[in-house]
């Protein structure tokens, strides 16, 4: 069997991803999985990322994936468990980090956890339990107008609490600041009185660093992604190089563009303007049938080799918007997401085996169309983003692919991607 060390579970597919790339970076040899696997590990891995997409879904059914996800990762060894949400603790009064935080304290029969989704790399802070976005508090971010996880409360104690049967306390700072000792010190006086859950402060990777050592014997730890830099240490493990080695790449390099957000415009911009081959896919010829994928794939053929090419939908918002009124938010997306999808299964048949692709839902579902269920992470490309290696039925060898979400990557992160592979 593997000797499976950490073994995390993620409530989405690319929140997965970037805590697998914070592992390795670390040190650690990390293999993300899509769902639980229903197969042993193609490759040997100190920490396995096991993504659900179950963020928002009813919280019983999030504690109950969650913990059958839990379950796989037993009967692999692992020493620890990682419980990975987003860093601005994405959740509503009904949770669902309470409730899933609750469900793995009883699985694993552990009375007492800590919750912190500081990431300073990324500008996420806790102070006094205060969740800091950048220079603003949570709530005044933006978050506060999330469709679905709008975040109206910057304290993470009140916030949690409101999510949970256990009890929530915090570890300030200046405790922090004091080192492992006096955070050990602090989290047996909490749990002393009767607390369940501590909101760990961190504003700085030295504070993460600090915090890493007194976790060392915690059967369970909640957190966003920051906290992984500080988990390998743990077990023995320090930064190296083997930890992002990928098989040998192999044939040739496409861009599949799904995301409208801002980076990602910006990005099909620039390799626009380099001169190199770009299609884009009109939303409402996708209606008529699948010819509109036939052309991408007959114009794409030709022109694959080893300088990129890309396939988009990416719009501007205007556009997107006139897209979205004529056919519907869900059923527009709905139409691109497939259609994408099944170019890159095309372009993979086609002896693609370098495969970049932009936006959250868009890799999800080129993933699964692919039906790629295990990824081996490699070096990052930019913050968040790994290149990855799997295996699919539509490929001979080994796929390697790089999965951006939207506002990830600087401009020219279509080429860039391609270079750092190399
Ligand atoms: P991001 O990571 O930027 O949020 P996603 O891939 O998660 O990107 O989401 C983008 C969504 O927008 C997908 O559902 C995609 O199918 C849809 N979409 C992409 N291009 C268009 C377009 N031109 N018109 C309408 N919807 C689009």
């Amino acid at each position: 069997m593997n000797d499976i060390l950490l073994g995390c579970i993620a409530d989405d597919f690319t929140g997965a991803t970037d805590l697998a790339n914070n592992l390795v970076r670390a040190g650690m040899r990390v293999v993300q999985t899509a769902g639980v696997p229903t197969a042993p590990l193609d490759t040997a891995a100190d920490a396995v990322v096991v993504s659900l997409k179950s963020r928002t879904i009813p919280a019983a059914q999030a504690a109950a994936q969650s913990v059958q996800a839990l379950r796989w990762l037993q009967t692999q060894g692992v020493r620890q468990i990682y419980f990975k949400y987003c860093s601005t603790f994405d959740s509503t009064a009904q949770g669902n980090i309470g409730p899933v935080t609750d469900a793995l304290m009883d699985a694993l029969g552990c009375d007492f956890t800590i919750a912190t989704p500081a990431f300073p790399d990324v500008g996420r802070t806790v102070f006094k339990g205060y969740l800091f976005v950048g220079d603003v508090l949570l709530h005044e971010s933006g978050m506060q107008d999330h469709p679905l996880t709008p975040m109206t409360d910057p304290s993470l104690v009140r916030v949690l609490q409101a999510q949970t049967r256990h009890r929530v306390g915090l570890v300030d700072y200046t405790v922090v600041a004091q080192g492992p000792e006096a955070i050990r010190a602090r989290i047996a006086k909490l749990r002393s009185d009767g607390i369940g859950i501590a909101i760990v402060d961190a504003v700085s990777n030295a504070d993460l660093m600090r915090l890493g050592p007194a976790l060392a014997d915690f059967p369970l730890v909640t957190a966003g992604s920051g906290v992984a830099i500080a988990l390998p240490a743990n077990f023995g493990i320090a930064p190296n190089p083997r930890a992002s080695a990928l098989p040998v790449v192999r044939g040739s390099r496409a861009v599949i563009s799904g995301s409208c957000s801002r980076a990602t415009n910006a990005q099909v911009a620039e390799f626009i303007a380099t001169g190199r081959p770009a299609l884009a896919l009109d939303p409402m010829s996708l209606c008529a049938g699948d010819e509109a994928i036939e052309h991408a794939l007959d114009w794409a053929r030709p022109k694959l080799g080893d300088a990129p090419i890309l396939v988009y939908s990416t719009a501007a918002p205007e556009s997107l918007r006139q897209v979205q009124d004529q056919l519907g938010v869900a059923r527009a997306g709905e139409l691109v997401e497939r259609a994408l999808a099944r170019v890159a299964c095309g372009l993979v048949q086609a002896g693609v085996g370098q495969l970049v692709v932009a936006g959250g839902e868009t890799s999800g579902a080129v993933v699964q169309a692919l039906g790629i269920t295990q990824l081996q992470i490699g070096a990052q490309i930019d913050p968040g983003v790994p290149w990855c290696a799997g295996k699919s039925a539509l490929a001979d060898a080994t796929l390697h692919v790089a999965l951006k979400s939207g506002n990830f990557g600087t401009p020219d992160f279509f080429t860039k991607a391609f270079d750092r592979i190399a």
